[in-house]
């Protein structure tokens, strides 16, 4: 590294650790660090196509009519009255579903009002499960190894809990940051054998990426909770429907935990933005364009996560979700690659060092539009070559 690229990774370094255990915004590196031109974001996860297909509905339905007025000016609905929509859309009871300013504050709910005494949490994993932990809940890892992939074995894992006797525990599905995914057959074989944990939480924010054959059919589990009244579904929309900045999440709870947030506060937790997408979200022919560019977008990250694998001195893990979690080999640290990523080619991607559980030298590099997988597939040959 030379003098004015060491100088500029220690400015990089500093917005990191100001951003906690996330990575600084996209505004502020822009904002902060206007000297560095980011050619492609690869460490958000969103699908670029669904962003787009947002943005067509939105300028023909709020800007073109002037719609966009209401939508600023006037209060959204209420909690209830998109729980209402969303439940209805899901052919769940609206009473049990939970809207929240992104899945972030619905997790934030969870663990505060429902998790207990003792959480077990795979790692590696998305920080907030841990990090919002109250300090009267012990928070127990259960780690995930390299060498199987990160892949949950179901009876290790059942093993693992009935012996540590939690009131809560996280499985997140498609696994964020090794993409890691648990077959549907698997995930109810844990959900029934665990049935006498109080609080299951499974996160599916990213199931949408996740398929189990050719069909490429969405393998929610969300449709059978009426017989699990343990499991909590947490979904947030960020990544599947590319709108991380209108921040839309929601869970599905049984009623009456619903009904205790909702007396605790939430009430306009939602904005009009994240109202008129939760609306799309609930209309069939928004749906109908937005498989499309779902079943489009899955199809290229397939291409991609193969190109990915023909590069040597690199390790890519097996995923089912719209990153890959990339193992480097060739001696050099993730410190370096990001920076070198992003300063060279200009491609900013997620440098895990900080994540909890990760042993060895891991970048996670998330799936874009094909041009960019394409650059960034030739880069990462440039660097390992
Ligand atoms: C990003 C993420 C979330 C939260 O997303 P929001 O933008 O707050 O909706 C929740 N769970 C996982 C696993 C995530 O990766």
């Amino acid at each position: 590294m030379n003098a004015s690229s060491a100088a500029l990774f220690e400015k990089f370094n500093k917005l990191k650790i100001s951003a906690g255990n996330h990575s600084p915004s996209l505004t502020t590196l822009k904002a902060e660090m206007p000297e560095i031109e980011i050619k492609v974001d690869a460490c958000f996860l969103s699908n670029p196509y669904a962003t787009e297909l947002f943005l067509k509905y939105f300028k023909k339905e709020l800007l073109d009519t002037g719609e966009i007025n209401n939508v600023l000016e006037f209060y959204p609905s209420q909690n209830n009255e998109i729980a209402n929509l969303v439940g209805r859309h899901l052919q769940i009871d609206p009473s049990r579903i939970f809207i929240g300013n992104g899945a972030t504050e619905v997790i934030q709910a969870i663990i505060h009002h429902f998790v207990k005494d003792k959480l077990i949490v795979n790692i590696p994993t998305f920080s907030p499960y841990y990090s919002f932990a109250l300090p009267g809940t012990e928070v127990v890892y259960y780690e995930l190894k390299k060498e199987d992939n990160f892949r949950v074995d179901p009876d290790d894992y059942i093993a693992f809990v009935t012996k540590n006797k939690p009131d809560s525990l996280v499985l997140i599905n498609p696994n964020n940051p090794d993409g890691g995914y648990i077959p549907h057959q698997e995930i109810i074989r844990i959900i029934e054998e665990l049935s006498w944990v109080p609080t299951i939480i499974i996160d599916e924010s990213f199931i949408h990426f996740a398929f189990e054959n050719s069909s490429l059919k969405l393998p929610s589990i969300a449709s059978l909770l009426d017989k699990y009244p343990n499991v909590h579904i947490v979904k947030s929309m960020s990544k599947d429907f590319g709108i991380a900045g209108i921040r839309c999440g929601y869970a599905i709870l049984p009623a009456e935990k619903v009904t205790h947030l909702l007396n605790t506060g939430y009430l306009w937790n939602s904005s009009g933005l994240a109202e008129y997408f939760f609306r799309l979200y609930t209309r069939k022919d928004f749906i109908v364009e937005y498989e499309e560019v779902r079943k489009k977008y899955i199809t290229e990250s397939l291409f991609f996560v193969t190109e990915l694998n023909r590069i040597p001195k690199i390790k890519v893990y097996p995923t089912k979700a719209n990153f890959v979690l990339v193992e480097i080999l060739n001696g050099q640290t993730s410190d370096e690659i990001a920076t070198e990523l992003l300063l060279n080619y200009g491609i900013y991607a997620r440098n895990c060092s900080d994540k909890i559980g990760l042993h060895g030298q891991f970048i996670r590099v998330a799936t874009r539009y094909k041009e960019e997988n394409e650059y960034i597939i030739s880069s990462l040959r440039d660097i390992f070559k």
